[in-house]
């Protein structure tokens, strides 16, 4: 049976990034206090247990906010790669706590362009999702931000002509949303620049999935199923390929599945560890390819 990956699959470079500081500050032992991580590192359960096992916890916004959790000078906290609220980074400075931000390139690149924008007066519109942790860390910088999430929210926004205005976007962004956006701004008005600094991980990883569903039998998507960007691309999967599977880990791999199946596809969330990935192609090559002969 022939196995074939997705061109681009797992681990984003900013996640990978986040992951590997939490590795090297769990390796170094030289703290004393407890290990946090804010929020989710990635919305997977396997990693998130690792950590866990490594004497991470898990730090809650809220928690924070309402005074629930009370910190030490010793403590550690690590941002995860999403970013967070300057609320959030006001509490911990003012807690002295050891900070390690994760925070990704992408998303400190568009931090620091929405306060430059507004130190030269400009008004801010961001395209984005405004209950996504990402999203909310971002504009928590700024002191007048008008978020919209469409196309048609974006055309019934008025913009005042008199006004300089700066666009930016969330990192994950569908690149169709933003070029109509982009278009129609282009084609009405002046007074808005426009500030993209759309990451291509997700978008990359979707185009792959698209492309390998084509040319396999079955395809098995391995990650979180709470995870939003793996259930994305099994939706994509689907569409084109019938025999789509969403699994978390090789126990969820179905021997009935295999039937008379040759070539088998094979891609991964951007918050898929790579260890998870090699036991299934590991499982199939032991357990499945034998089974059915093939
Ligand atoms: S901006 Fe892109 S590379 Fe950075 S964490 Fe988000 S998906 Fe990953």
């Amino acid at each position: 049976m022939e196995i074939k990956r997705a061109e681009k699959m797992g681990f984003c470079f900013g996640v990978a990034g986040a992951i590997n500081l939490c590795n090297k500050i769990a390796e170094e032992k030289n703290f004393q206090g407890n290990l946090f991580i804010l929020g989710m590192l990635v919305h997977n359960k396997n990693v998130t247990s690792d950590m866990e096992k490594k004497g991470f916890k898990t730090l809650s916004e809220e928690d924070l906010k309402e005074e629930k959790i009370k910190l030490n000078k010793k403590d550690t906290v690590i941002i995860r790669a999403h970013g967070t609220t300057k609320e959030i980074y006001d509490i911990l400075e003012k807690e002295k706590v050891k900070i390690y931000d994760a925070t990704c390139v992408f998303v400190e690149r568009i931090r620091k362009a929405l306060i430059e924008a507004e130190k030269n007066g400009k008004k801010i519109i961001f395209i984005g999702d405004r209950y996504h942790p990402e999203v909310k860390g971002i504009v928590s910088f700024g002191n007048d931000v008008t978020i919209v999430n469409s196309f048609e929210e974006f055309t019934k926004f008025s913009v005042d002509k008199e006004k300089e205005y700066c666009l930016l976007t969330q990192t994950t962004l569908n690149k169709e949303l933003f070029f109509k956006i982009k278009e129609y701004t282009e084609k009405n008005y002046k007074n808005i620049d426009i500030f993209s600094k759309i990451c291509g991980a997700t978008y990359e990883r979707q185009k792959a999935v698209e492309k390998l569903a084509g040319e396999v039998e079955m395809v098995l998507i391995v990650g979180d199923n709470k995870s939003s960007n793996t259930k994305k691309l099994y939706e994509i999967s689907k569409s084109v390929n019938e025999k789509s599977y969403l699994i978390q880990d090789k126990t969820e791999l179905n021997s009935s599945w295999f039937n008379g199946i040759k070539k088998v596809g094979i891609t991964a969330g951007a918050s898929t560890p790579e260890e998870i990935i090699l036991e299934i192609e590991k499982e199939i090559r032991g357990t499945f390819d034998d089974k059915h002969g093939l």
